[in-house]
């Protein structure tokens, strides 16, 4: 049993222009717009493949006037997607058409990279995988048909030390560690092919990070169901004495929460009931999503978020 990513929550700018970037420069689909749970009066976009499918998507909360946040160690540093391989030499194009900053295109363990951020600074990066051409992507993003972007290839972390966090990656979650190169050591999970790779990079004595736009947020990873999630609260609370929040119905997925040892607050979310619990699959994202226990303030917040809708 092995625990990929299920989702990368951060926090972005004005919502428009992040739905904007997503969307239209990238060819995500946006899955779901709603409102934050735990304080409705902010936003939460939802994009990834066609589907939703646990794996492809990042998630936001939108705050136009957020001040931007600032990486250090106990953060998760970048976001990186999976394309096809053959795929990199469309996007380096693209990214020119659009006016993307990007860098030029590198090696990491073998794989070709194209770094870029979105509008609000957020580190993202495509990877160039071998043998992705079957993975579905979103093929009504505008991308071109072969070259979509199919999921999550990576997060890294940056970490004071990265022992603490490797044991959690593999004690609990089934990762391995696969390789070095300088500074950064991988973790992987062998025949997973999306969010099945977390970098750890230690940088002793670097800053704290500050919460803002075009920082991460969380780092949530896969469930397969309800039992398994209890599983992993267990093996967390009896083998490294970690407590996790109460599981919080957030209605795409229920979801528990922890700090691990190097301060970045990961969650472990359920693969189901999915994004097709309160709208229909070829429907995904098209209006604002109130959940029922916040059904008395639907006027108000879909006045409140009618820049979303
Ligand atoms: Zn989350």
């Amino acid at each position: 049993m092995a625990n990929a990513i299920h989702h990368v929550t951060a926090i972005s700018g004005s919502g428009p222009r992040n739905i904007d970037f997503y969307t239209r420069v990238l060819g995500l689909r946006l899955v779901k717009r709603t409102v934050d749970f735990d304080e409705p009066t902010i936003g939460h976009l939802y994009y990834g493949d066609g589907a939703g499918r646990p794996g492809s998507l990042l998630t936001f909360f939108p705050i136009a006037h957020a001040a931007p946040g600032r990486l250090g160690v106990g953060a998760v540093q970048e976001t990186v997607w999976c394309v096809p391989a053959a795929s990199l030499g469309y996007w380096t194009h693209r990214f020119l058409e659009k006016g993307v900053a990007h860098e030029t295109p590198t090696k990491r363990f073998g794989e070709s990279i194209l770094a870029f951020k979105d509008p609000d600074g957020t580190p993202l990066a495509l990877a160039g995988v071998p043998g992705l051409e079957g993975v579905p992507g979103w093929e009504g993003g505008g991308v071109e048909p072969g070259h979509a972007i199919r999921g999550l290839h990576s997060v890294s972390l940056l970490l004071e030390e990265a022992g603490p966090t490797a044991a959690i990656l593999t004690d609990v979650f089934g990762f391995a560690e696969t390789a070095r190169e300088g500074t950064t050591i991988r973790h992987a999970i062998a025949g997973e092919r999306l969010g099945a790779i977390v970098d750890l990079r230690a940088v002793g004595g670097f800053l704290k990070p500050r919460t803002g736009r075009g920082s991460v947020h969380h780092l949530a990873f896969r469930a397969r169901d309800e039992a398994e999630q209890a599983a992993l609260v267990r093996r967390l609370r009896e083998g490294h004495g970690i407590e996790t929040s109460e599981q919080k119905d957030r209605r795409y997925f229920r979801s528990v929460y922890f700090e691990e040892p190097g301060h970045v607050l990961f969650e472990i979310a359920t693969d189901a009931p999915g994004f097709s619990v309160d709208e229909p699959a070829d429907a995904l994202g098209a209006a604002l999503q109130v959940p029922p226990f916040l059904e008395e303030r639907r006027a108000e917040l879909e006045s409140r978020h009618a820049d979303l809708a």
